[in-house]
């Protein structure tokens, strides 16, 4: 078996072969938010799609409208357990973890399992199905960066041992899980970085700066910004993310791709762009910034638009709209607090 620590071939390993059935894709975390955004893709373009979430974060409200589709499967189980599925699988999407940091502060030890093993085992069912496997990974890998914007080629400012150090060394550790079974075993591999996304079905109290700001300016309750508020994100609408991984899986690239909106504001612009959009009469209030909250994050897109002639179409105003629409029916329905 050959061995390298670059991949044995930047084009892909081998071919697959043409099939000419329903294509078969297991996604892991699929009741999560994102994760449910893919399986919606999946289904739309003709794939049959088996659900795999332990529902720790995720919530079958968000895969229940597939309830009845004979192309849908849902299997509540732990990623991080030895998984069997029965016939063939073409694709592993592995979306399952923790992914706010007030989320993976409650739970650092699933955090580092569901990435460490998790990954493990889902590049292991890849492996025997000889499915293409993709890894949801983060810009969290570039830690609070000191290169600006991120470019794939930057290795990143991680603390190992701070607060984020459970996430973000546990999505280092499944790259580089994910490459070692590339190059030692010949699987065809996808790492997508996944920069801040929001939209539809993020938890209303999951933590995020997205759903904190919209709940409370619903509410007409203060913003709480952390900080001075001069720390900036990128924010990507979910469509568009979900197009960009998409354009990935099937594309030949088996390096990192950053997926992500490059448009950068500071939350405290944030702030005032989620008070504007609901129209509403709340104030902002500042609260102290976490222990390393990155001080500035957009994404170096280029080799996205290059290899998968991708770029984000869904503007903040309209992203949010749609979002803030989301969230209104749930407060109305009263199940703003749900997980
Ligand atoms: N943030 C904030 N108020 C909140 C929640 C978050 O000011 O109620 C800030 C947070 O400190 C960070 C940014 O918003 O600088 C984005 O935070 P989020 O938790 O959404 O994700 P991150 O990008 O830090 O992983």
């Amino acid at each position: 078996m050959k061995k390298s620590a670059q991949p044995l071939n930047p084009a892909g390993p081998r071919p697959r072969a043409r099939r000419s059935r329903t294509p078969v894709s297991v996604v892991t975390g699929g009741a999560g938010f994102l994760g449910s955004h893919l399986v919606d893709r999946l289904l739309e373009r003709g794939h049959r799609v088996i659900v795999l979430d332990n529902l720790v974060t995720g919530s079958v409200d968000n895969i229940a409208h597939h309830a009845g589709d004979p192309a849908f499967r849902f299997i509540h189980q732990d990623v991080t357990e030895y998984l069997f599925l029965d016939g063939p699988v073409d694709y592993v999407w592995h979306f399952a973890s923790p992914a706010s940091p007030v989320d993976y502060l409650e739970l650092p030890i699933q955090t580092l399992k569901v990435g460490s093993l998790g990954t493990h085992k889902a590049l292991g069912l890849a492996l025997h199905k000889r499915a293409r496997f993709l890894l949801a990974s983060t810009s969290e890998v570039y830690g609070d960066p000191t290169v600006h914007p991120q470019p794939e080629t930057y290795w990143g400012n991680v603390n190992p041992i701070g607060p984020r150090g459970c996430y973000d060394e546990a999505k280092r550790f499944a790259e580089a899980l994910t490459m070692a079974y590339h190059n030692e075993h010949g699987l065809e591999t996808r790492i997508v970085r996944i920069f801040n996304t929001y939209g539809p079905r993020m938890r209303m109290n999951d933590g995020r700066v997205v759903p904190a700001f919209i709940a409370a300016a619903l509410r007409n309750k203060p913003l709480t910004v952390y900080g001075d508020g001069r720390q900036t994100r990128s924010f990507c609408y979910c469509s568009d993310l979900i197009e960009g991984v998409y354009r990935l899986m099937m594309s030949d690239y088996p390096l990192p791709v950053n997926i992500g909106n490059p448009v950068e504001m500071t939350m405290l612009e944030f702030a005032e762009a989620v008070i504007r959009a609901v129209g509403s009469r709340s104030r902002i209030v500042f609260r102290p910034l976490p222990a390393d909250d990155p001080k500035q994050r957009r994404p170096d897109i280029t080799r996205a638009q290059n290899l998968l002639k991708w770029n984000p179409q869904v503007p903040l105003s309209e992203g949010l709209e749609k979002t803030i629409a989301w969230f209104r029916s749930k407060l109305k329905a009263g199940t703003g607090s749900a997980r």
